[in-house]
């Protein structure tokens, strides 16, 4: 076993589940690994870190975050070599941007050390979990949020920090399926000077009713515009997007109310280096529409840890429609896929420090 400085209560779970799991029939976050990890924060400080069986937790009904949702989460995966070794994609970045989510929120989180070491030796303990299939991965879903038992409206004092990992399959193993977006211009995701930027519970309940409108009109997902003009395009869905137009990546760049996605970042990296054209700057939807009757707008893609990139195939915005007639990926999302994943399973060196191994 992994050797850490940091000294962790593990009880290890006698009863093991793993042989039980249908690894070829893994729905997205419905199976948990044996164990998780848990630090709670009392009297302004931070308790002995314990890992333990999975399982339920004892919860008063007047637990803050019940009530008033004050609580941040990430999340990010771990992907196997074929070696056997198993890399923790950008660990030390996903620490950050937590970092900054409960700065927003008034959370304390554990300190960069912690927070790494404990998540190497949780995800080392269940390593016979992260699938040995090039496709799969063990999801990481570390969160926190506050304890108080009190409904007072003000910050909690106490909180817990947990993280849960759990196997997820291939994202296109139907093949791949381009996305269908349509604008609600009538909703927004996030506000400037809102919580947008933080990866907040609130942020997605609140998304959920666009979403289901979206969905009842025939749509796979929402094309989020900005809160002031309805103008801007920000994100698609809970990813960030990408657009190729004449041979340049185009993204919005980070308003304040776009979360600052991982991906995103790996996508700019890798094409700066690439030497290829690169704009981060608003994007006005009806700009989309012109580059498009001009021809000029080749691909559109998402951005995310779920899918890597996510092809999409048309935009509908107030009774006018976009359809790049894309039935698979496109050449530059494709290169960008095809390097990350390569980069998560170890085929392709990682020049930049994006792996953690464990
Ligand atoms: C998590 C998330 C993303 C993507 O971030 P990654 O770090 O690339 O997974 C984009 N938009 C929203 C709203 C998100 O919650």
């Amino acid at each position: 076993m992994l050797q850490s400085a940091v000294d962790i209560d593990i009880r290890k779970n006698p009863s093991g589940r793993l042989q039980q799991v249908d690894f070829d029939n893994l729905t997205f976050g419905e199976v948990f690994s044996d164990h998780m990890l848990t630090i709670d924060y009392r009297d302004k400080t931070w308790k002995r870190p314990v890992i333990e069986p999975y399982g339920p937790l004892p919860l008063s009904p007047a637990t803050k975050f019940l009530h008033y949702g004050q609580g941040v989460f990430e999340g990010l995966k771990a992907f196997r070599y074929a070696g056997g070794k198993i890399n923790i994609f950008r660990l030390d970045e996903h620490y950050r941007r937590m970092k900054r989510s409960c700065e927003r929120m008034i959370i304390p989180l554990p300190d960069e050390e912690l927070f790494l070491e404990t998540i190497k030796v949780l995800v080392d303990l269940d390593r016979d979990w992260v699938p040995e299939d090039k496709f799969k991965s063990l999801y990481i879903r570390p969160f926190i949020f506050g304890t108080d038992e009190s409904l007072g409206m003000r910050e909690s004092q106490n909180y817990k920090y947990i993280v849960i990992t759990s196997p997820v399959g291939n994202y296109y193993k139907e093949g791949i399926k381009p996305v269908k977006l349509t604008t609600m211009p009538e909703f927004v995701r996030a506000t400037p000077g809102g919580a947008g930027e933080a990866k907040v519970p609130g942020n997605y309940a609140s998304s959920l009713y666009p979403g289901a409108r979206a969905f009842e009109q025939g749509y796979t997902q929402v094309l989020w515009l900005d809160a002031i003009e309805r103008r801007y395009v920000e994100e698609v869905g809970t990813s960030n997007i990408f657009f190729v137009i004449e041979d340049k990546l185009v993204t919005p760049d980070l308003s304040g109310s776009i979360l600052p996605g991982i991906t995103r970042k790996s996508i700019l990296e890798l094409a700066e280096r690439w030497s290829m054209p690169v704009e981060e700057r608003k994007v006005a939807i009806d700009e989309l529409f012109d580059l498009h009757k001009q021809g000029k707008l080749t691909e559109v893609f998402g951005s995310g840890t779920a899918a890597v990139v996510s092809p999409v195939g048309v935009i509908h915005h107030e009774g006018q429609k976009i359809e790049l007639g894309q039935d698979k990926m496109g050449p530059i999302a494709q290169k960008f896929y095809d390097a990350i994943t390569g980069i998560h399973h170890g085929e392709i060196k990682d020049e930049a420090g994006w792996c953690h191994l464990v």
